[in-house]
């Protein structure tokens, strides 16, 4: 068989429902075009694009697992756990990310208070414009109007002086619990993934106690190839998922055609000595 890990699967991307700038069908369009043949949408706390992305990509011929990317604080930190193959329309995981969900408006508020005392009016305004017709308002709504205004060059330069701890527009949040949102997800008939592991700032215990916490709990897979790693880290979360036992998952985790420098489906293959999340659905 062409080997299942060369499969061109992108399980980890956003649309404008939540801060991506892609609807649901461009994207669809993008990943097929570009070779993807599973793909996923997973957007931040929301399933609102997921009948559209699902529709789209069958219009394609290309497979589809519903998705989301879940926002959890553990340790006091934030962390992502992707959602595959969930029921979109199940009551438990939408209540779940409703409630998830609710804090981010009096966030956002709190953020533009912070970045008006550094004599950056208009934030909160200017974040929603970017947010468009959709709920969810996102740290990166407002490194658009960032750019926007001119006070930085691109998203990356506003993501190291502005919404980060310790620089203006910082605002602490207590996102959903990590036993809650792996179980919304298990309630939805889905698999638990651990997004970007190579993001975190924890140390090697508490990323050894996340590992076993989560699959204790029932976690399955953590992305391995993603365009948050570096390719050191691929081959790090590699030798992780063979250690702890978890399945690896590969996304581009794409945004926009712009600010993304990883598009759909461009990213390496998973190494064939792992074993791809998507075996549990074929
Ligand atoms: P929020 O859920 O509102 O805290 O926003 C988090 C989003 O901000 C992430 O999903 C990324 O899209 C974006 N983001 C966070 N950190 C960075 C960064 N260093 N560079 C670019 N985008 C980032
Ligand atoms: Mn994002
Ligand atoms: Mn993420
Ligand atoms: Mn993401």
């Amino acid at each position: 068989m062409s080997s299942i890990s060369t499969l061109n699967a992108d399980l980890h991307c956003h649309s404008v429902v939540s801060d991506g700038t892609l609807t649901p069908e461009e994207l669809a369009e993008r990943a097929y075009a570009n070779g993807v043949r599973l793909w996923a949408l997973t957007d931040h706390d929301e399933l609102g694009g997921q009948a559209r992305a699902k529709v789209a990509a069958k219009a394609l011929g290309m497979d589809y697992l519903s998705g989301v990317e879940i926002s959890v604080t553990w340790m006091g930190q934030t962390i992502h756990i992707v959602g595959l193959g969930i029921d979109a329309e199940h009551a438990v995981i939408l209540e779940g990310l409703r409630h998830t969900r609710e804090g981010r408006s009096n966030r956002a508020q709190m953020m533009a208070d912070q970045l008006l005392k550094v004599g950056i009016p208009g934030a909160y305004e200017g974040a929603l414009h970017f947010a468009g017709n959709h709920q969810l308002i996102s740290r990166t709504h407002f490194a658009r109007f960032l750019v926007e205004q001119g006070v930085c060059r691109d998203t990356e330069h506003v993501f190291k002086n502005y919404l980060i701890e310790g620089k203006p527009g910082y605002v602490p949040h207590q996102w959903a619990k990590l036993d809650d949102a792996v179980a919304w997800i298990k309630a939805a008939g889905g698999v638990a993934v651990i997004a970007h592991p190579g993001r975190y700032k924890f140390n090697a215990m508490q990323m050894d106690e996340l590992f076993k916490h989560f699959k204790h709990i029932g976690g399955v897979a953590i992305e391995v190839i993603t365009g948050s790693h570096s390719p050191d880290q691929y081959k790090t979360y590699g030798k992780i998922a063979q250690q702890y036992g978890f399945l690896a998952s590969r996304g581009s985790d794409f945004h926009d055609p712009h600010e993304s420098h990883i598009d759909l489906g461009a990213l390496p293959h998973l190494p064939d000595h792992l074993t791809p999340v998507w075996s549990l659905f074929q």
